[in-house]
């Protein structure tokens, strides 16, 4: 056995190998140690191995969802090897063979597709990268939900590679091997740890992606598919490939493979999606992230469409507007919404019951859920269709209309009302559906209804009181009588050829009867009968449950359609969330804007009302770029808040939802960079500053006109002027190049002066109110600049010693007194834009003058003071 066990675990020596003996799952050697440390089990040891004890811990099969649940969890991937023949067959080759066992399924953290193991609201992605050199793009991700079979690629670069990878947040990116051991890539596999997961080239060969793909499709040709670039063919055939290894024998039913355009989402670089915390917060919790705060689904599949929706605003106009109708239609819809969400409630999750199903992983419950879910689809699809509805929604009925009623009337017909979980015990089919499962059934309860009988017979004719025919699964149906009254079993002749004998308790016997035992064989003989046609039936409802995967899958994308719109139409009403005005234009205009976490955390505490803002970032005149505002105000006024508000309320305009703002009209933003609040990467080495001066750098060589730029507190973390220089040079660079729209919150109040030079340049400020020498803050963005910090206010309603805070008011007092005032305004006059300068090389006629000038210099001629007159002569030309 031992050596068949090394000879599969060498073939998986990536997996902890699963080993299947009885009713358990057995790990060995290494893997033991590594599983009973993860799942907290007793580690044993079994037999020797060269002298040395052998580690062992098992599973039992009957909980190891629970168990594979929680290695998954922790990143490492399981092979789960069952035995694939009949003991009896093995017995037959010989008394020491032992079982033919194989490995039947990987299970990966981006391959599961089991109910306990995959959360109901979030997607669960397989990732393949793949490359082509000299390709245009040269990289592509294909991504593979597999548990409702979603399928999507896009092409990418390795600058945006990471950004895309973490908009997507696979659980698994697998990585062909010479790419993950390419040296430009490093940095990125290392952000992503353990989800990077190299593959064998041979998986991702361009050359053989095609045949991958049309096998897999079982189709001749990729015509029908959309034309694909070559990395996005090579990820494609590595994510098929991937699923083949892990799947083995199983196909599950993948969608063919949708092209997402790089352009169609916009784009969010990984710091920014951090700090905005769209679907985790910083720490990693989905609590206090903002699609906890938006998610009014009723759906597993609503709440993962709109999570998709959220992590990939889009860019197009009118597919925005065309979503956001249907958020409208809703909202007018009151009573219809109510009655679609009553409805969608009960709808199970369609695809995922169908893909185990197609993996033959699927139990009764699966074909249950598929039944009601069609039913209640058909119930949604008239329920709908009494309406005028607007084009995406109407798209979403018109796929609910095309389902086959046969699917679901079979399914109905066929089913029992309550359903067991597994099929292996039978019992799930109805009553009155199949003739002779019935008749079966009938013969099974008629012989019990018999056995009955003949226990009353017996105690009447033997006078024996306490006679009873009990069952169990050694004996099966026995006559029971207690010792001392077996005589009247025993003692006759007769009555020893008529009782058998087959068990002697200590205080009890047992016989059997010719009749009982004939009896015994027509209940198991008939209880056999119905478990083959049940089984029977089951896979004939799977086939044709399967048959219909397209439709099926095409019916629960509508629903969670249309779960998603009414469930924002829900939020908008119940958040008095406005719909937003998306066109082409530079505008960025939103009053009485809140930020939507922030408002409903400030609402459980019972805390004041969150206070309303506006923001107009928008150009005075067409053609004009948009514009820059300069946030001051002191600590704990609300910068950080009022920054994220407008990036948080585009996302969401763009993600085609309402937003938390009186009105919102806002130009379609193509990227969005946000960095707000500084964070420490110190496991890569880098300090905070570098950190913001990378993610800053990064902002300033990418963002366009068309960009949303959000940035707080650039050049905190060095000295002042060092700060207040990169600071100041940033919003130049940003005015003068990027000419994006843009919020700036600083602390350095000398920026403000910048406003006079840069005309699209405003300064606004976070009100706070002095009273009596303390500080209250308004959360009020106002026109104008602060004129202090009140830091020493902040740090002492932070509860400093009394003692350093009138310290530090008398040192302020000092600096403030010592201080030249007008030095900020006075930089401005003195220094030429750096970006003017930028713009404006000398003159080619000044710079001939100059050379021509310098050649008549020879400096080892000259004099110090002919030298100084030499340098006014030419200084003069320029
Ligand atoms: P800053 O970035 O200026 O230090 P924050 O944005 O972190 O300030 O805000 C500090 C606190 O003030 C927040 O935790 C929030 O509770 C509160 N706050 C911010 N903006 C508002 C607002 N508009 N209305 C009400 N409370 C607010």
């Amino acid at each position: 056995m031992m050596e068949q066990y090394h000879a599969i675990k060498a073939a998986n020596p990536d997996s902890l190998l699963f080993y299947r003996m009885g009713d358990f799952y057995e790990l060995f050697f290494d893997d033991a140690v590594i599983a009973a440390g993860v799942l907290g089990i007793a580690l044993t040891k079994r037999g020797k191995h060269l002298g040395e004890d052998i580690p062992m811990c098992g599973v039992p099969i009957h909980a190891s969802d629970d168990y594979l649940s929680k290695l998954i969890g922790r990143g490492h991937r399981v092979a789960v090897c069952e035995q694939i023949e009949d003991p009896a067959e093995a017995k037959k080759r010989g008394s020491k063979s032992v079982v033919a066992r194989d490995v039947v399924r990987l299970v990966t953290p981006g391959t599961i597709t089991e109910e306990k193991l995959l959360p109901p609201g979030e997607a669960s992605y397989l990732m393949a990268l793949g490359r082509a050199k000299g390709a245009e793009t040269p990289y592509a991700l294909a991504w593979i939900d597999i548990s409702t079979g979603a399928f999507t690629v896009m092409d990418t670069t390795a600058d945006r590679l990471l950004a895309d990878v973490l908009r997507i947040e696979p659980r698994e990116l697998i990585i062909p091997e010479p790419v993950f051991h390419d040296p430009e890539l490093r940095a990125t596999f290392d952000v992503l740890g353990r989800i990077a997961n190299p593959q064998p080239a041979s998986q991702f060969d361009g050359a053989a992606a095609e045949g991958r793909i049309t096998r897999y499709y079982d189709v001749a040709t990729l015509d029908g598919f959309g034309s694909f670039s070559r990395p996005a063919l090579s990820a494609i055939a590595g994510a098929i490939a991937y699923v083949e290894k892990t799947q083995k024998a199983e196909r599950p039913p993948l969608a063919r493979p949708v092209r997402e355009d790089g352009g169609a989402a916009v784009f969010i670089d990984p710091a920014t999606r951090g700090s905005l915390e769209l679907t985790r917060t910083q720490n990693g919790a989905r609590d206090g992230s903002l699609i906890a705060a938006i998610d009014r689904t009723v759906t597993g599949a609503g709440a993962r469409l709109l999570a998709e929706r959220l992590t990939a605003p889009l860019t197009d106009a009118d597919a925005i507007n065309a979503r956001l109708d249907s958020v409208s239609f809703f909202c007018a819809e009151g009573r219809l919404a109510e009655t679609l969400r009553l409805a969608l409630r009960d709808v199970p999750d369609l695809m995922r019951a169908l893909t185990r199903l197609a993996l033959h992983r699927g139990g009764p419950r699966d074909l249950g859920a598929i039944g009601s879910g069609l039913k209640a689809a058909q119930a949604i699809a008239e329920l709908m269709g009494r309406a005028t509805l607007p084009a995406e929604l109407g798209g979403a009925v018109v796929a609910l209309h095309a389902l086959p009623a046969t699917v679901a009337e079979s399914l109905a017909a066929a089913l029992d009302d309550s359903l067991p979980l597994l099929k292996r015990d039978g019992g799930f089919v109805a009553k009155g559906h199949h003739v002779e499962l019935d008749e079966m059934r009938a013969l099974a309860t008629e012989s019990r209804q018999v056995i009955a009988a003949m226990e009353r017979d017996l105690c009447e004719e033997t006078g024996i009181r306490s006679l009873k025919i009990r069952h169990n699964n050694v004996l099966g149906y026995y006559i029971e009588v207690s010792a001392g009254n077996s005589d009247a079993l025993t003692s006759t002749p007769e009555a020893k050829a008529r009782f058998i004998h087959r068990q002697t308790m200590a205080n009890a016997m047992r016989f059997t009867t010719t009749e009982l035992a004939g009896l015994e064989t027509k209940i198991a003989n008939a209880a056999d009968r119905a478990l083959t046609i049940e089984l029977g039936l089951f896979d004939a409802l799977v086939a044709l449950v399967v048959e219909h995967a397209e439709a099926i899958r095409q019916a629960a994308a509508a629903l969670a359609v249309l779960d998603v719109s009414a469930a924002l139409a829900a939020l908008a009403a119940g958040e008095s969330y406005n719909r937003p005005h998306v066109d082409d234009s530079l505008d960025f205009c939103i009053e009485g804007g809140r930020h939507p976490v922030v408002e409903q955390a400030l609402r459980r505490q019972n805390a004041p009302a969150f206070v309303m803002n506006d923001c107009d970032l928008s150009p005075d005149k067409a053609g004009q770029s948009g514009k820059i505002w300069l946030l001051t105000g002191p600590n704990m006024g609300g910068k950080s808040t009022f920054l994220r508000q407008n990036a948080l309320i585009a996302l969401m305009a763009q993600m085609g939802a309402f937003v938390p703002a009186r009105s919102a009209r806002i130009g379609v933003v193509d990227r969005l960079f946000s960095r707000v609040g500084a964070s420490d990467d110190l496991a890569r080495g880098r300090s905070t500053f570098m950190v913001e001066m990378v993610e800053t750098a990064a902002i300033l060589n990418q963002a366009g006109q068309h960009a949303l730029v959000i940035l707080d507190e650039i050049g905190r973390g060095t000295a002042t002027f060092d700060g207040l220089s990169i600071a100041w040079a940033a919003v130049e660079y940003l005015h003068e190049k990027n000419r994006c729209r843009a919020l700036f919150a600083t602390h350095f109040h000398e920026m403000t002066a910048l406003s006079q030079k840069l005309s699209r340049l405003a300064n606004v400020t976070m009100r706070v109110k002095e009273w009596d020498g303390e500080v209250v803050f308004l959360h009020e963005v106002g026109k104008g600049a602060a004129d202090r910090s009140y830091g020493v206010q902040v740090a002492r309603l932070a509860g400093l010693p009394s003692s350093v805070v009138e310290r530090a008011r008398a040192v302020l007092a000092q600096l403030e007194a010592g201080a030249t005032s007008g030095k900020a305004t006075k930089l401005v006059d003195d220094l030429p834009l750096f970006s003017a300068a930028m713009r404006e090389p000398p003159k080619p006629a000044a710079v001939d003058a100059l050379r021509e000038g310098l050649s008549t210099i020879n400096p080892d001629d000259l004099s110090p003071r002919e030298a100084l007159e030499a340098l006014y002569r030419l200084k003069g030309l320029a």
